[in-house]
């Protein structure tokens, strides 16, 4: 039995903060952990400047809700959901998810969770647990099943190193020069073909 484990943002999704960035005009909530690998540092970083523009959970709610899928994802979605059984393994929070979840079939999804006051400020998040893709990878594991993973950047390296197999899905330069034992890929297309090479049984497109 075998299960594929995909990241959301920038591999079946936009980044969503870049998404709120574009919307709000506000440079410095374009980075991501493509730019800052360190999730805590980068997620204290933008709680202060929601706090400093004065925007609340509804605002970037507003924003998530025009986002639509990446061109080829709910297809490639409904194509993996036939040949494995999909887990989404996120660190984004349920709070935004739902729009883009709704649109993608809502496929089962383990993220974290947004910590909201009576005025809809976001005053903090609650991380499900450390490490969290890779906690999942293990746990599914210990399940006996086999494990395919894809992911786009610095938070999905080490769900992708526990999984039996790990392949990197528009991941830019840099991640792709520093992981270099993971195949990687840029099309839909392509990435369907390293699953059904990752995988134990004998798929077809
Ligand atoms: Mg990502």
């Amino acid at each position: 039995m075998e299960i594929a484990c995909l990241d959301l943002e920038g591999v079946l999704v936009p980044e969503i903060w870049i998404a709120f960035a574009e919307a709000t005009g506000i440079e410095s909530l374009r980075a991501t952990t493509r730019d800052i690998p360190d999730y805590d540092v980068l997620m204290k970083q933008r709680l202060r400047i929601l706090d400093e523009h004065n925007l609340k959970l509804s605002d970037i709610q507003k924003v998530i809700a025009t986002l639509k899928p990446l061109d080829g994802a709910v297809d490639f979605v409904d194509w993996l959901r036939e040949r494995f059984q999909v887990v989404i393994l996120s660190d984004t929070f349920y709070e935004f998810s739902q729009p883009l979840m709704r649109q993608l079939g809502f496929p089962t999804l383990l993220c974290h969770r947004l910590i909201i006051d009576d005025s809809d400020r976001v005053v903090d998040y609650q991380l499900r647990q450390k490490d969290p893709k890779r906690q999942s990878v293990i746990a599914l594991k210990s399940l006996y099943y086999r494990i395919i993973a894809a992911g786009d950047s610095y938070n999905d390296t080490t769900m992708l190193s526990e999984a039996h197999a790990g392949i990197l899905f528009h991941a830019p330069d840099n991640v792709i020069r520093e992981f270099p034992q993971f195949p990687a890929v840029h099309t839909f297309d392509a990435l369907k073909q390293e699953f059904i090479k990752a995988s134990s049984r004998k798929l077809t497109l």
